[in-house]
């Protein structure tokens, strides 16, 4: 099969609207919220989007939700609350 966009990707849909900088930016988001991630309680790659923040596992005998991020599951400002949390209760436990 060949490759029907060569630039425009998810983003096709919009046509030739909302600017060429806008669309580029917007499909980097989309792509992302329309991916596949990886289950932290069963392994497979079966979390998709459910709502906002809300990820949810597809895969059988598992089906967890996870509140991750709004576009992602995981985000650079959840991954460093994780780690201080982490930290902290190190602290309280030694
Ligand atoms: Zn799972």
């Amino acid at each position: 099969m060949t490759k029907r966009t060569k630039k425009v990707g998810v983003t096709g849909k919009y046509g030739v609207r909302y600017g060429a900088s806008l669309r580029r930016d917007i499909r980097k988001i989309e792509v992302q919220q329309h991916a596949r991630y990886q289950c932290p309680f069963c392994g497979r790659s079966t979390v998709k989007r459910v709502a906002a923040g809300i990820w949810k596992c597809t895969g059988k005998n598992c089906g967890k939700s996870i509140a991750g991020g709004a576009w992602t599951v995981s985000t650079a400002a959840a991954t460093s609350a994780r780690s201080t949390i982490r930290r902290l209760r190190e602290m309280v436990e030694v």
